[in-house]
C-alpha cells in the first residue's frame, strides 16, 4: 500500500488497479492497458464512461450555475421532476444525492404516513437478502447480517420477510395493524441477483391497498432502463406509491430520487424534509442528459434485446457445466450462481481485461453498459463462461 492510499479509511479492499481514463465500454489504468467493462460502477455509468452529451451538458452547466439553494426554485431540478413522473406515472419527487438518501427520504415519508393515520410505531415490512444502503435506517432495512454487524441499537420499526413469500406479507398484515409499507427491489443486486416472482408485485399492491399501506420500490438498481423497462414494475402492470432512484440516474454523477405517488404523494410539507445538495442545477442537468440520451436511443429496448442475448448465450454455454446453479436476472442485470465461493473470479477477470463483480459470495454479477456492442458483449460471453468453466473444473479436481 502507497502512503497515499494509507491516507484512507479502509472501508474497501480493494483491487490494485487505478483508472485514468473511460470511453463507452472501456476503461484504461495508467500503463495504457484497456479493460472492458461489465459492472458499470455498479450499474452507474449505463451510458458508458465519459458520454458526449452528459460530460457537454454537466461542462455547460458548471460553468453557467452548479448550486443555488432548495430555498429557491431550480428549473433543472422541476424540470428532472416533471420527466421523471411522466416516464413513471408517479406524481411527486424529493431529490437526494444517493440511493442511501432517497430511501432515508422514503422510510420517512412512510414512518409520517402511519403518524397522519395515528400509528405510533409504524412497521415497515423488509425482505431478506435485501439492500437499502448504509445509513442507520437503511443498512437497519437491509436484509444481511454482515452489513449490520458492530453497529447496534438498530432502529425500530422493521419487519423482515422471506424475499418473495407473498403469504408471509399476507400473514403480517393480517396480525399486524401497524404495518405502513413494504419495502422491497424488483430484483435484488446485492443480494444475488434474486428476480420476485410473477405475480408478487400485483399481489403485494392488493393488500397494500387493502390495509391502506405504501408499497415502495426500491429501483435504486434496476431502475433507469437496466431490466429492459425504464423501470422494472413497468414489467408488471402495477404502480408503485413510492420508488426510489440513484445509481444510472446521473451516469456518475452523484443524485438520488424518491418518487411519490396518490396517497403518498402530499406527505411531506415544509419542514418535514430536506437536503443542501438535493436537486442541485448541476446534478439535475446530468440527469436531464441521461434521461435524454436513454430516450433517444430507446436503451430500455436495448437492454431488454442484450439481456436476452446474453442470457441464453451464458446459459448455453455453461449448460454442461457443473457447479452452476443458474443463470438468471433481468435486462442487463445478470447473474451466475455457483455451488461455492467465487469471489477470486474478479480477479481473474481482471487479469483477462474484463471487469466483473462477485456478489453474495458465490453469484457472478453483470452489469454491463447498456450501449454496450454485439461485439462486446460476445466477449464478456466468452471470457465469463471460460472463466467460470475453468474455475470449476479445477476446484473438481
Ligand atoms: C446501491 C444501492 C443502494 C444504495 O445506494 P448508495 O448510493 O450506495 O447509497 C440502495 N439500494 C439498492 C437496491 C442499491 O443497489
Amino acid at each position: 500500500m502507497t502512503d497515499a492510499q494509507g491516507s484512507l479509511m479502509s472501508t474497501y479492499s480493494r483491487l490494485p488497479v487505478t483508472f485514468v481514463k473511460g470511453e463507452g465500454a472501456s476503461l484504461w489504468d495508467a500503463d495504457g492497458r484497456q479493460y472492458l467493462d461489465a459492472m458499470s460502477g455498479i450499474a452507474v455509468c449505463s451510458l458508458g464512461h465519459a458520454r458526449r452529451e452528459v460530460a457537454d451538458a454537466i461542462s455547460e452547466q458548471a460553468h453557467t450555475l452548479m448550486h443555488t439553494s432548495n430555498v429557491f426554485c431550480i428549473a433543472n431540478q422541476e424540470a428532472l421532476g416533471q420527466k421523471l413522473c411522466a416516464l413513471s406515472g408517479l406524481e411527486r419527487v424529493f431529490f437526494a444525492n444517493s440511493g442511501a438518501e432517497a430511501n432515508e427520504a422514503a422510510i420517512k415519508l412512510a414512518r409520517l404516513y402511519g403518524h397522519k393515520k395515528g400509528i405510533e410505531c409504524p412497521v415497515i415490512a423488509v425482505m431478506e437478502h435485501s439492500f437499502h444502503g448504509r445509513t442507520l435506517a437503511t443498512l437497519t432495512a437491509t436484509g444481511n447480517a454482515r452489513i449490520q454487524a458492530g453497529f447496534g441499537p438498530l432502529l425500530e420499526g422493521f419487519v423482515r420477510l422471506p424475499y418473495g413469500d407473498i403469504e408471509a406479507l399476507a400473514q403480517l398484515f393480517a396480525g399486524n395493524p401497524d404495518v405502513v409499507a413494504v419495502l422491497v427491489e424488483p430484483v435484488q443486486g446485492e443480494g444475488g441477483v434474486h428476480v420476485l416472482p410473477q405475480g408478487y408485485l400485483e399481489q403485494a399492491r392488493a393488500l397494500c391497498d387493502t390495509h391502506d399501506a405504501l408499497l415502495m420500490l426500491d429501483e435504486i438498481q434496476t431502475g433507469m432502463c437496466r431490466t429492459g423497462r425504464w423501470f422494472a414494475f413497468q414489467h408488471t402492470g402495477i404502480r408503485p406509491d413510492v420508488m426510489t432512484l440513484a445509481k444510472a440516474l446521473g451516469n456518475g454523477m452523484p443524485i438520488g430520487a424518491c418518487l411519490a405517488a396518490g396517497k403518498a404523494a402530499d406527505i411531506f410539507a415544509p419542514g418535514n424534509h430536506g437536503s443542501t445538495f438535493g436537486g442541485n442545477p448541476l446534478a439535475c442537468r446530468a440527469g436531464l442528459a441521461v434521461v435524454a440520451v436513454m430516450e433517444e436511443n430507446n436503451l430500455a429496448a436495448q437492454a431488454e434485446l442484450l439481456g436476452v442475448y446474453l442470457q441464453e448465450q451464458l446459459r448455453a454455454r455453461l449448460a454442461d457445466v457443473s457447479g452452476v446453479r443458474a443463470v438468471r436476472g433481468l435486462g442487463l442485470m445478470l447473474g451466475i450462481e455457483l455451488e461455492r465461493d467465487c469471489a477470486e473470479l474478479v480477479k481473474q477477470a481482471l487479469v483477462q481485461g474484463l471487469l466483473i463483480n462477485v456478489t453474495a459470495g458465490n453469484v457472478v454479477r453483470l452489469l454491463p453498459p447498456l450501449v454496450i456492442s454485439m461485439a462486446e458483449a460476445d466477449r464478456i460471453i466468452a471470457t465469463v463462461s471460460e472463466l467460470v468453466r475453468r474455475f470449476l473444473e479445477e476446484k473438481n479436481e
